[in-house]
């Protein structure tokens, strides 16, 4: 059942649920209230238009400190901070943050802090050397039959603990097309081409449908993939306009940056749901970040969040070794012990592969808890997730 109510000469819409209650309308008033103060001179035509969040987004201290307001410890920390990755946040993400509270683990994700200029044990600004795979500039060329195009330096909200903070929102990347192009006609082997960035929705329509055609035209590339945040930080550029140009590309798939459950507002929903309508399969990529989604609890709670609107947990990795990072990462045993409580006790599909991208370029390394225990010359001993032992007969 659907109605709507006037409030200070706006309608908003009241979802009522089955139990009675007006969930969404505490939401929608809260996000409305955020609004009104701090971006008192926006309509809510304004705030439904990505052009208008990007334009508007916090990119200095005193506008993240108005809307965010930070504690006395990190307002000294952060006037001394020079940051190499620098501050984005849309009012969109903003608005979310604010309503969760102060103590909310996403603030973490997206506020600079002075542990970012902390080198610790293993950490480089490009640990993944995709530098040294790189075949033209923007195209990183690692596993045999598939390429990374780095289309953009942008994106809508910087992660800070973005593996390719080197590049994100530096203004100086050399990106050049063409070379690109050329590189994956003559290279008859790549048949998957993953665009990413920065990220790539934030170009506008018609740009992209310009890379995304010429690369389609290429006979040997079977499929496109696109890596992006936009739907949990800019669900707003999730337009039907934009779903109708990307389905006239398929194959095309989409891998969607997803941090924690509470990013799973009625507008991402939406904004999954228009994806997946078009037929673009969707799947997730979590970064395990200590403290803001290193329980099992927590990702249970995202990834079942995400198969109601058909989002596939594709991978949660661990996170990179990138400079200043050390605050972020969580230890591998952490790791596969919430893989352990996931493994049976949730449906398969919401599981997602667990993976280390291998320090020095190895690529995706799968990690999975041991399930295989021991094994003699008729059976191989397997434990399941109830720790019960089970003996499967091998082939003679
Ligand atoms: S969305 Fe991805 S590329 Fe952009 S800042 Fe976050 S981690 Fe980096």
């Amino acid at each position: 059942m659907r109605k709507t109510i006037e409030f200070a000469n706006n309608l908003l819409p009241i979802h009522k649920f089955q139990n009675g209650t007006d969930r969404s309308v505490v939401i929608d008033f809260s996000r409305y209230n955020f609004q009104k103060q701090h971006f008192p001179k926006a309509s809510r035509r304004d705030w439904k238009n990505w052009q208008w969040q990007i334009q508007n987004s916090i990119t200095d201290l005193e506008m993240l400190d108005r809307i965010l307001p930070l504690t006395p410890t990190e307002k000294t920390e952060l006037q001394s901070l020079k940051v190499k990755l620098p501050l984005r946040i849309t009012p969109y993400y903003a608005g979310l943050i604010a309503n969760l509270g102060k103590n909310h683990p996403l603030r973490k994700t997206v506020i600079p802090s002075l542990n970012e200029l902390k080198m610790s044990f293993g950490e480089a600004a490009d640990p993944l050397h995709e530098e040294d795979d790189k075949k033209a500039p923007g195209l990183v060329h690692r596993y045999p039959d598939r390429v990374l195009v780095l289309l953009t330096d942008f994106c809508s909200a910087n992660c800070r603990y973005c593996t390719r903070s080197r590049l994100v929102g530096q203004e100086h990347t050399v990106f050049d097309f063409d070379k690109v192009v050329s590189y994956i006609s003559e290279h008859t082997e790549i048949r998957d081409v993953l665009l990413s960035g920065g990220d790539p929705l934030t170009l506008s329509d018609s740009k992209l449908e310009y890379y995304i055609q010429k690369i389609r035209a290429i006979e040997h590339v079977e499929m496109i993939r696109i890596g992006t945040k936009i739907p949990a930080v800019l669900p707003q550029r999730i337009t039907p306009q934009l779903v109708n140009m990307l389905k006239k590309y398929h194959p095309l798939y989409l891998s969607i940056h997803f941090t924690h459950p509470d990013e799973l507002t009625p507008e991402t929903q939406a904004a999954c749901r228009l994806l997946a309508d078009a037929g673009i399969p969707l799947g997730s990529q979590t970064v395990l970040l200590k403290d803001v989604n290193d329980s099992a609890e927590t990702l249970k709670k995202l990834f079942h969040e995400l198969l109601k609107v058909r989002v596939k947990p594709y991978y949660l990795y661990q996170c990179d070794p990138i400079s200043g990072s050390a605050h972020f990462r969580t230890s591998v045993d952490k790791g596969l012990q919430i893989m352990e409580n996931l493994r049976g006790f949730t449906t398969g599909y919401a599981i997602p592969t667990y993976v280390i991208d291998a320090p020095g370029g190895g690529g995706k390394i799968p990690l999975q808890p041991k399930y295989q225990i021991d094994e003699n010359a008729d059976y191989v001993f397997l434990k399941n997730y109830e720790k019960n032992i089970y003996a499967y007969p091998k082939k003679k």
